[in-house]
């Protein structure tokens, strides 16, 4: 008989299990703390629980992480976890510790179909959604072992994980009915009981999702960016030819009515000659001024990898890029660069995706053609430079260094 993995429910989901098994829905939330608070994966270890409830889900249920398979600690703290989704597939998470806080940036999808030039994860296609369990169970493994590992204690009071991003691989907004189940297990109090403010759904724009986490689970908001112009953003970011800039900046006005914070952060990857030039920080401007939008920016500098043909923005370029912006009232950080030695930051994770859509191939053609077709129209890609061979050969995916959210 199958049994079901408790880390796919929230705790709804939970008392309706509880509840076909013919128990008091309760239950469930001593269940869910046992699972989340106290990192339990045997229920004979939990005492205060009936000992017939113990033997039902002792034979229809089952606690069960993803297996990790590689762990690396960078000199900084930041640690990645590279855990097996089956199948050939495996998925990234990365702990980056600051003075004031921790934070995990997590996966939603093994691969991605967006399809970002600048995104190794989209230059390895798209295998498959993760479940809310798997989404949870990169959680549930890094705040459990960090605590052992930290050795703080069980409960509440020893959480080592305060903030959670969705920028690991994948577009969140493409897993939705994963998602949201799993990031009501991160704000639960039974469970993480992370703060609305201090978990983000980071996005490259999925509009109509946009509106339905307003409803269903406001939490912060980052949405990628990344160009002013629709033109350039097509190129970049090629779910913009579905929603294009106008559409998304209008999503964000409609979120910040729901949003746990006054303003959206807009992700801006500083990518050398192609959108770091003195006349986009102030299109950038002149687009958030039109649209009358609060919002912070956060410039990430390009993490390279060799088959994107792009290079990073020399440093002077994004401090001018970010005084642009500064000067014009606009809130702008530059992302620090975090577990670089262990390949974990933004761009560099290293997840393996079976590829199901043929990225590998329509990347190259989009590189070696210089021409993006699209439905209708043809956009003639920016000419970019040949990328300087890269240390980090090896790199693949996206995964993050974040300053602040
Ligand atoms: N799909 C979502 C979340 C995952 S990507 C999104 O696109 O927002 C998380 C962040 O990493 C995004 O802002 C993305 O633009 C950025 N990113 C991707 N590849 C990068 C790279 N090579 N260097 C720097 N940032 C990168
Ligand atoms: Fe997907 Fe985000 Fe990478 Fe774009 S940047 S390909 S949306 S993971």
């Amino acid at each position: 008989m199958t049994t079901a993995n408790l880390l796919e429910f929230d705790l709804e989901g939970l008392a309706a299990f509880c509840e076909r098994l013919g128990e008091k829905r309760f239950r469930a939330t001593q269940l869910f703390r046992w699972i989340h608070q106290r990192g339990a994966s045997d229920f004979s270890q939990m005492t205060d629980l009936a000992k017939s409830l113990r033997e039902k889900l002792a034979t229809t249920a089952r606690i069960e992480a993803l297996p990790v398979t590689t762990q690396h600690e960078s000199a900084d703290g930041t640690i990645k976890w590279l855990f097996d989704v089956g199948d050939g597939n495996a998925v990234e998470a990365v702990f980056i510790p600051e003075d004031d806080r921790g934070t995990l940036c997590v996966s939603s999808q093994a691969g991605c179909a967006v399809g970002c030039r600048f995104c190794s994860t989209g230059h390895q296609g798209f295998s498959r959604n993760l479940t809310t369990g798997e989404i949870v169970a990169q959680l549930w493994f890094a705040e459990h072992f960090l605590r052992k590992h930290l050795k703080r204690d069980p409960g509440q009071e020893g959480r080592v994980i305060s903030n959670v991003v969705m920028m690991g691989m994948g577009e969140p907004l493409q897993n939705y009915s994963a998602l949201v189940p799993a990031l009501r297990t991160m704000l639960d109090d039974n469970a993480y009981g992370l703060s609305r403010r201090r978990v983000t759904v980071s996005t490259s724009g999925v509009v109509p999702m946009i509106d339905r986490l307003g409803t269903d689970c406001a939490v912060a908001l980052a949405v990628s960016l990344h160009a002013p112009t629709d033109a350039l953003r097509d190129d970049l970011v090629p779910l913009n030819r579905k929603y294009p800039i106008a559409e998304l900046l209008e999503a964000c006005k409609r979120y910040l009515a729901h949003a746990p914070r006054d303003f959206i952060t807009f992700e801006y990857c500083m990518l050398d000659g192609v959108n770091d030039q003195p006349e986009h920080a102030e299109a950038l401007v002149g687009l958030v001024r039109q649209h009358g939008i609060s919002c912070k920016f956060n410039l990430i500098p390009f993490n390279p990898f060799p088959a994107s043909g792009l290079l990073r923005s020399p440093q002077a370029r994004v401090l001018a890029f970010a005084k642009t912006l500064s000067a014009a009232g606009l809130v702008t950080t530059v992302r620090k660069t975090r577990g670089d030695d262990i390949d974990a930051a933004c761009g560099q994770l290293a997840g393996d995706v079976k590829d199901r859509t043929r990225a590998v191939e329509r990347m190259a053609e989009r590189r070696a053609s210089g021409v993006a077709s699209t439905s209708g129209r043809t956009i003639v890609l920016h000419q970019v430079r040949e990328a300087r061979p890269s240390s980090k050969a090896s790199s693949t995916s996206n995964i993050p260094n974040i300053q602040e959210h």
